[in-house]
């Protein structure tokens, strides 16, 4: 139900911020009071292991909580924090709320993937911003995948690299996101310190009834192996997609087949074990 009403209320949104794009100061002086009073909270999108069966991992994916429009998707809004460089703070705002997250489910195998762009991956303030809550919880650090796309890590690769290098040193895990939408550059991936390979939806869909797809993803998810990478299939959403990525040998599979992102509450009911009130207080 809350779902439903999550993506009527952004598509209207969207929507009208196409008609309304001369009114880009207002959206930007809203989203700035969005981070200042903190209207973003945190989906999460379970993912399934297939070798194990079962679910401890999921995605991150933000919503804004706009008091007049309800929830928005990022869709609406990243785009515009990516050119006012408004995405640093929000990109903080997801990382500290993940990490009292993962601290509150210490006694839990849990996984949280958390989504940077390209411009996090220019940031070296970054760093110190991830050593202060690595220093406060040590252990904390690899529950958490940082997921970035080939686009964002080929604007400045040797940047890149750099500020991933010293992510991977802190024990967090990286992977690569949306795979085969952007360069595809292997030969650089593998410099990176990447341990996942999320094959995106468009490679993903429709696979289980086109031979060409079917080779494709085939020798997309091998590739990621022959890497030494775990792989997630995204954007399943049928049965016959789930048993063709299965057949394939794909480590974990995410899409709206298994579940739709849902509201952290929702995940706990569903997914955690054990009694967590305290978790609800916090977030
Ligand atoms: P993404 O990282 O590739 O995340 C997956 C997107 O696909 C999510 O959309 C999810 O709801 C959607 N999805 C999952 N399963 C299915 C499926 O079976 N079918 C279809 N059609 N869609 C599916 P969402 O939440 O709207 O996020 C869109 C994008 O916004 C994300 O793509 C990511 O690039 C970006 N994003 C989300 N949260 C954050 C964030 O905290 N920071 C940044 N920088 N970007 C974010
Ligand atoms: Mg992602
Ligand atoms: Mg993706
Ligand atoms: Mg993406």
């Amino acid at each position: 139900q809350l779902a439903k009403k999550t993506r009527q209320t952004s598509i209207v949104f969207e929507a009208r911020l196409e008609q309304r794009s001369a009114n880009r100061l207002e959206l930007i002086a809203q989203l700035r009071k969005a981070i200042t009073d903190n209207e973003f909270c945190l989906f999460f999108q379970p993912k399934l292991n297939l070798r194990t069966n079962s679910i401890n991992q999921a995605e991150v994916l933000l919503r804004w909580n706009h008091p007049v429009h309800g929830l928005i998707a990022p869709g609406a809004f990243i785009e515009l924090a990516e050119q006012t460089g408004m995405i640093r703070d929000i990109t903080r705002l997801v990382l500290k709320q993940t990490y009292a997250i993962i601290t509150l489910c210490a006694n839990q195998n849990i996984r949280l993937s958390v989504n940077l762009s390209a411009m996090d991956l220019e940031d070296f303030s970054l760093i110190d911003f991830m050593q202060t809550l690595h220093k406060q919880q040590p252990d904390a650090s690899r529950h958490i995948v940082l997921e970035i796309t080939e686009s964002a890590a080929m604007r400045d690769p040797e940047q890149a690299l750099d500020i991933l290098n010293q992510l991977a040193a802190m024990h967090f895990q990286i992977a690569v996101d949306d795979f085969g939408t952007g360069y595809s550059s292997l030969a650089y991936l593998k410099r990176f310190p990447v341990t996942e390979l999320k094959i995106d939806r468009s490679l993903v869909q429709g696979a289980d009834l086109d031979t060409d797809g079917q080779i494709i993803l085939e020798s997309t998810i091998e590739m990621g192996h022959i890497m030494g990478l775990l792989v997630t299939t995204e954007g399943v959403e049928t049965q016959s997609e789930y048993e063709l990525v299965k057949k394939l040998g794909a480590d974990y599979v995410q899409g709206f087949w298994l579940s739709k992102p849902m509201p952290f509450d929702e995940f706990k009911l569903k997914h955690l074990v054990g009694n967590h009130d305290q978790l609800v207080q916090h977030l």
